[in-house]
């Protein structure tokens, strides 16, 4: 499963020597399997300094919940996944999680219990946000520090937004400890792997 890189023109007979492919239809340099991804450490962590890497497939997890401004029961979405690896940049003074190898790389972890907020992402895999916003009413709404519009759910009856902070409270459908397995799921298979920033255990 491919990694797409970020990679600069002036770099990119670096890339292809250490094996990156060029995908000429979405015109970016790519990974070309999971087992590479530690070689392009550089690209990825110019990128991000740390962060999980979604391997072969996503799961949409739903809840039910009563909206908290209208009171009428309402579904709500996160984003699970069963395979990932965990990665951070090597820096003298950090010490890395303890996944974490010393190429910055843990080993990849099957069945993860993860659940996680769609606005931590910052890149979404191909067809998410459509799939999400005429599926489940969950479309850009909060605008982060670098406005950008992060996916955000929201209520099938008054349409108000529904915040990450509300979900993922101690009182909401996906408090800390919540099993993704109790909940319903739809699993996608992913056609390249996807990154999210700043995640890691
Ligand atoms: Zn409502």
């Amino acid at each position: 499963m491919p990694l797409v890189l970020n990679v600069d023109y002036a770099e990119k007979e670096e890339a292809k020597a250490k094996g990156a492919r060029w995908n000429a239809e979405l015109k970016t340099w790519y990974a070309p399997n999971r087992k590479s991804y530690p070689a392009f450490s550089k690209w990825i962590f110019e990128s991000f300094s740390s962060g999980l890497i979604v391997l072969d497939s996503y799961k949409v997890v739903e809840a039910d919940m009563y909206c908290p401004a209208c009171d009428s029961p309402t579904v709500v979405v996160a984003l699970s996944f069963d395979n990932y690896m965990t990665f951070a940049e090597p820096a003298s003074n950090v010490p890395l999680p303890t996944s974490v190898k010393s190429n910055g790389f843990s080993d990849i972890v099957e069945c993860s219990d993860n659940l996680v907020p769609f606005s931590d992402l910052r890149d979404y895999p191909l067809g998410l946000s459509e799939h999400l916003s005429t599926t489940y009413n969950i479309r850009g709404a909060e605008v982060d520090d670098n406005y950008k519009s992060r996916l955000t759910n929201h209520c099938t009856g008054c349409d108000a937004p529904i915040l990450d902070e509300v979900l993922f409270d101690s009182e909401g459908p996906f408090e800390v400890g919540a099993d993704p397995n109790d909940f319903e799921c739809e699993e996608h298979a992913l056609s390249s792997d996807f990154i999210i920033p700043n995640w890691y255990e």
